[in-house]
């Protein structure tokens, strides 16, 4: 055994990394996060060779001030909470304050930021774990974040990727997942220099139509149910849209894709008696609900989440789909193409 020591912060940033970036796919979902919760109503999404080479986003958010730009890539550093009352009321993507850190330590990273107050851009740049000073540049109001050959600097951990193919499909996933739960936001998206999506900013159900396809919305009924406080909205497909896995399952809460047992399971009892046992649903449902009465801070990745009322929210959900499953079946049907 050696003797006990404090790790280098570089090394402390690539192992918390390992928690957060698993692949291009996380670097694009911390990066959409943070254009979000900016406040961007435009957000551009530029890839090459699946993410392994270059993820580049750009936002016309409300920008960062020069003299932050180190702290932007500091562990721990963050503008969205301040104090641990911050903490039970979640209402940003982000909290943590480790996002921008994780991914600078694996990668060669470029952060350029404009404030709209601001004389001009200044950019940041980071190889792995050494950070340079901030430097005069050109940009619109807003961020472009550029990072370039993830995990350059770990080299067993970049053997774990993919095809460029199946990187991309995972970068597309995430990139889904926030253009469905931010409508109000015009999101593109290229690969290696080609178009691959471009959605104006819409209304919920139009977006979910150009999203997900025609053939899912017109087999799908809206549904909007109120009560003390929590909203769920959204489109439930009807059974004759079955799948044969969970790949259209989108549940949102406070604007955050999640995956959750509680949820899944109200959703499957909703579902039983007009699906086959072994089909699955396809929806897509906004949960709204005082962030004081979900946790988010259960896991780094922030896909879990804790109720307070967890029976509660299980009732809801349930009665709910199964309420807008029973009603519409004739109405919707007359009016589906399918
Ligand atoms: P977190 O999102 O948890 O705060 P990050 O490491 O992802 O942590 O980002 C650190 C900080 O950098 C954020 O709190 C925010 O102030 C700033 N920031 C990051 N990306 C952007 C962006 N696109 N536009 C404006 N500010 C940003
Ligand atoms: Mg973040």
């Amino acid at each position: 055994m050696r003797a006990i020591k404090l790790l280098p912060d570089g090394l402390i940033s690539q192992i918390a990394a390992g928690e957060v970036i698993e692949r291009p796919a996380s670097v694009l979902k911390e990066l959409l996060e943070n254009s979000i919760d900016a406040g961007a109503t435009e957000i551009t999404v530029n890839i090459a060779q699946g993410g392994l080479k270059l993820i580049r986003v750009t936002d016309n958010g409300s920008g960062i001030p020069a003299e932050e730009l180190p702290l932007a890539l500091t562990r721990h550093a963050t503008s969205k909470i301040a104090s641990q009352e911050d903490l039970h009321s979640i209402t940003s993507l982000g909290f943590r304050g480790e996002g921008l850190a994780s991914i600078a330590s694996v990668s060669y990273l470029s952060l350029i930021s404009h404030q709209p107050a601001g004389k001009h851009a200044w950019e940041i740049r980071s190889e792995g774990t050494r950070l340079m000073s901030p430097e005069p540049s050109s940009h619109m109001a807003g961020t472009t974040v550029e990072v370039r050959d993830l995990f350059f600097n770990l080299p067993a951990r970049r053997k774990f990727l993919k095809t460029e193919a199946t990187e991309f499909a995972h970068c597309e996933e995430v990139f889904r997942r926030m253009a469905l739960s931010h409508a109000d936001i015009t999101f593109t998206l290229r690969h290696n220099g080609n178009l691959r999506s471009h959605w104006q900013a819409a209304e919920a159900a139009e977006r979910i139509g150009a999203v997900l396809g025609e053939e899912f919305s017109g087999a799908a009924t809206w549904m909007d149910e109120q009560s003390a406080g929590i909203g769920l909205q959204g489109m439930l497909a009807l059974p004759a849209y079955s799948r044969a896995t969970r790949d259209m399952q989108y549940f949102f809460v406070n604007g955050r894709f999640i995956r959750d047992k509680l949820i899944t399971h109200a959703l499957r009892e909703a579902y039983r008696d007009v699906l086959h046992l072994d089909r699955h649903a396809a929806f897509v449902l906004y949960l709204a609900i005082d962030p004081e009465q979900v946790d988010v801070n259960v896991h780094p990745t922030k896909t879990e989440v804790r109720f307070r009322e967890a029976r509660a929210i299980h009732q809801f959900i349930y009665h709910g789909v199964s309420k807008a499953l029973a009603l519409p079946r004739s109405g919707v049907a007359s009016s589906s193409p399918v």
